[in-house]
This record gives structure tokens, sequence and C-alpha cells, in this order.
């Protein structure tokens, strides 16, 4: 049998980090989902510039992490300009030299924070770019989430027996998750509409 087995870059905790806490938590979450899905190869990246450039609550300290979601036409304080072109960035250099031809991150359109870089227009152009801009225009990112609702994806997780007990989402916090930013908001209203619990601790009693 000749040699088939295709190779993925899969971009895990698009979190990028500002308070050093954060970071730090959300780097714990990535190494022990990694352990416990046996995932060997791992590249921990730190983006220095987005911390430089700031302009995020999630990336710049004098911007502080809203406790009261947007209204829902604003682009919220906590979006990192043009993130995930850096992450995405990454992760096609990666593929080029592992010869993988998938490149997997899990952004989601609706019940999103309304970021820019969710957009499926977004990530259609950005194949675009791969093409034209890799040695053989093969790797391609695929977003099978995009289109599914928060609770759809709390469903099919449980399903896939994803380990959402390791996952972190939260903004502000980094012993037990806040439950009242944005992302922590998001993330409790879908595990409600999913009728199950979300396995993470809360610093708050009051769930959504
Ligand atoms: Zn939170």
């Amino acid at each position: 049998m000749p040699h088939t087995e295709q190779r993925a870059v899969v971009l895990v905790s698009g979190g990028m980090d500002s308070c050093v806490c954060t970071e730090r938590r959300e780097r714990q979450s990535f190494l022990a989902i990694c352990d416990r899905l046996q995932i060997r190869d791992r590249l921990l990246v730190r983006n220095e510039a987005l911390r430089a450039i700031g302009g995020s609550a999630l990336t710049d300290e004098n911007i502080a992490v809203p406790n009261t979601p947007a209204p829902s036409q604003d682009i919220p304080v906590t979006y990192v300009p043009f993130r995930n072109a850096h992450f995405l960035s990454v992760a096609v250099s990666w593929a080029e030299v592992l010869g993988a031809g998938k490149i997997y991150i899990g952004a989601v359109e609706p019940d999103s924070s309304g970021y820019p870089d969710c957009r499926p227009a977004y990530y259609e152009a950005f194949n675009r770019v791969i093409k034209a801009g890799t040695k053989e225009g093969k790797i391609e990112i695929e977003t099978p989430l995009i289109a599914m609702r928060k609770a759809e994806i709390v469903r099919l997780g449980l399903e896939l027996k994803a380990p959402f007990d390791l996952t972190w989402s939260c903004y502000s916090h980094e012993d037990r998750a806040c439950g009242l930013c944005d992302s922590c908001m998001l993330r409790l209203r879908a595990f409600a509409a999913a009728g199950v619990p979300d396995p993470i601790p809360y610093a708050t009693a009051e769930r959504v």
C-alpha cells in the first residue's frame, strides 16, 4: 500500500492574548488539548507584533475588556486588527514545509462577535492568496464550522468527544472564567441553548 495519509495543519486556540495571564492560560489549554488528542507536532506561536501594535482590548493593556456586549452592528473592542491573517500565514508557511494540504480553523460567523476576519468571503479570498503565493498553490484553508450556530457546535463537539473541559474562552480571568466578558457570554449561551452544562468553572454563580 502506498503511503496516502494526508497531513493537515490545525489552528488551535485562535485566542490572541493580551494580558499575560490570559496568554498563559491559553497556552496551558493548548498543551492539554494536544496531549489528550495525542497531537505530536506542535508549533507554539507568540505574536509580538500584535502586542506592539495594540488597538484591541486583547492586545493593549490600556483598553479594558468590556463586561457588556457591544451593540450588534458594532465591531467589538476585543477585535484584534487583522489577527487571523497572522495565524493563517504562519499555518500556510508551516503547511508548505510539512507538505500538508489543508489548514483547519474553527472560525464561526453566526452567533460570533462580529469580527470581520470570521466571514466566509475572507477565507475565500485568503485561499486565492495562498494559491498565488505558495510554491505549488495547493494548500487550502477549511472552515468546517463557519456556518454553524454555537449551540450546534457544542452538540457536535459532544458527539465527537471534543475536550471542552480543557478549553478556555475567557478574555479576563485565568483561574475561573469571568462569565461576563463577550467570549464567556457567547460560550455560556451556546451551552445553555444546547441544554448541557459547561464543564469549566465560572467565577459568577449566575449563568445565562
Ligand atoms: Zn470571561
